[in-house]
Parts: structure tokens; sequence; C-alpha cells
């Protein structure tokens, strides 16, 4: 990270974080900062509170303590309606697509510029087909979600998180249910977005995409960020013998 990132107001800033479900403390005392246009890979083992901490970003889970921010304000603060606002700003695509079966395509795209922002119909269908294009499925607008492949499925689900112009993109194992000749196309539409300059924080498990495209991985164990670095660093010199056992075990 150079000096101005450290300068910047983060996009998301995350102080001493904690969350427990009964007496599972999964999260234990995180503290975090995503700068505008980094692409953060977040890895470590299953059960490890990857998709918990996710979750806590956006408030879809509430911490038990700390502190979340989204630009400068603090969501963790925010009463229900104008913690929706500032949701809309986070994109974020689950690892079983979620479409909705019952609605095209182009029907999935449109609904929430529609209904959230107030879109036309029109200004919508525009938008929809543009990020149809930009993802490579410009010709499947009136197909629907069975009838696509999980590639495919994960595209849309992708360009309809990006119709609500998000500044930043949650990805939770977005490739970890697919087949695997399928895996590329995802991973390829998540790396022209990265280039394109959108800030990101991905969970996967796919270590070329880490070595390749984030500009930090942070590995997560025992509740705990065990340690952040460049992703040379991090595979080359795992710092953590929590991190050593777990590039063993996968790598
Ligand atoms: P990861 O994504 O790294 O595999 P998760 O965040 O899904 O890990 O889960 C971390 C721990 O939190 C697990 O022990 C899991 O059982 C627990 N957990 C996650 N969500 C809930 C929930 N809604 N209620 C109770 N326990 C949960
Ligand atoms: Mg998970």
């Amino acid at each position: 990270m150079n000096n101005n990132e450290e300068k910047a107001t983060p996009v998301i800033a995350v102080e001493h974080l904690k969350k427990t479900f009964g007496k599972n403390e999964v999260l234990k005392d995180i503290s975090e900062n995503v700068y505008d246009g980094q692409v953060i890979c977040l890895i470590g083992p299953s059960g490890a509170g990857k998709s918990t901490f996710l979750r806590c970003l956006n408030l879809l889970d509430k911490p038990t303590a700390g502190k979340v921010f989204f630009e400068g304000d603090e969501l963790t603060a925010l009463d229900d309606q104008n913690l929706d606002q500032l949701r809309q700003q986070m994109g974020m695509v689950f690892q079983n697509f979620n479409l909705f079966p019952h609605k095209s395509v182009l029907e999935n795209l449109k609904l929430a510029p529609m209904k959230v922002k107030g879109m036309t119909e029109e200004d919508a269908t525009q938008l929809a087909q543009k990020l149809l294009q930009q993802v490579g499925l410009a010709d499947k607008a009136e197909a629907f979600p069975n009838n696509l492949s999980g590639g495919q499925q994960q595209r849309v689900a992708i360009a309809r998180a990006l119709a609500m112009n998000p500044k930043v993109m949650l990805f939770d194992e977005p490739t970890s249910a697919l087949d695997p000749e399928m895996v590329g196309e995802v991973l390829k539409v998540m790396q022209d977005l990265a280039t394109e300059g959108m800030t990101m924080v991905v969970v996967t498990h796919e270590m070329g995409f880490a070595k390749n495209v984030a500009n930090q991985v942070w590995f997560m164990a025992d509740g705990y960020i065990q340690e952040t670095n460049s992703p040379q660093e991090f595979f080359a010199h795992p710092q953590t013998e929590r991190a050593q056992d777990f590039l063993a075990k996968i790598l």
C-alpha cells in the first residue's frame, strides 16, 4: 500500500469487529481497511469466518461489537432505512447465484434499478443490455436462469449486482459451486472488473486468481485475520504457522 492510499478515506473500514453466534466466537477482533481500487482476496480454512466477515461488511450479519464504516459513514450506527441506502452501494455475489428463478435474465437485472432507484424501464433495459454485453451474455436477455449453465448464471448474478452501480463488490466463493470448466469464464469477468478499477473483496479458494489479480491477500483463521500481505509475499513467505499449514495442504 502506498502513502496516498494510507491517507485516503478507506472505502470500507473495520474496527475491532467481533461476531459471536451463541457461545461460538466466530470473529474475535478484526480491524482492517479496504481502499479504493483494491482487490482483496480473503482466504482461509472452512469455518474460519470468511462468509461471516463478508456479511458483516454490509451488515447482512449484525456485528456483536466493533464498527464498520463505508466511505467514512459508520454503518453500525445507522438505522435500517439509512443502512439500506449505503448497502446498495455494496454489490454482493454468492456461491449459489441467488437469481430470481421465475424472471428472465433481463428482468433479473432491471428489477432493483427500477424498484429501488426509480429508474425508468427504458433506462433499466439499456443498462441491463450493456451489462449483459460486459459479462458476455448479450444473447441471453430473454433466457430464464434454469436454462443457463452455472457459469452463465453466475455472470448474470455479477451483472445484476453491477446494475446498482456499486462502489465495492463483495464475492463469497463465486466459483465454488461451478463445474470446473465454468470457473474460468467467471474469473475472467471478475478480472476484467478488477482491471477497470472496481474495489473488490473476494472470498475464494482460487489461488491462481489471488496470485494474479489481488493486491492483497488476507489470511483468516481462528477468528482473526492472521496476516495480510501482497500475494507474492504471502504465497512465497507466509509468516504465520497457521498460513504455512494451510498453504501446505492446498498447494
Ligand atoms: P467460512 O465462510 O470461513 O467457511 P463461516 O463464516 O460460514 O465460515 O462460519 C464460521 C462459523 O460461524 C462456523 O462455525 C459456522 O457454523 C458459524 N455460523 C455462521 N453463520 C451462522 C449462523 N447464522 N448461526 C450460527 N452459526 C453460524
Ligand atoms: Mg463461507
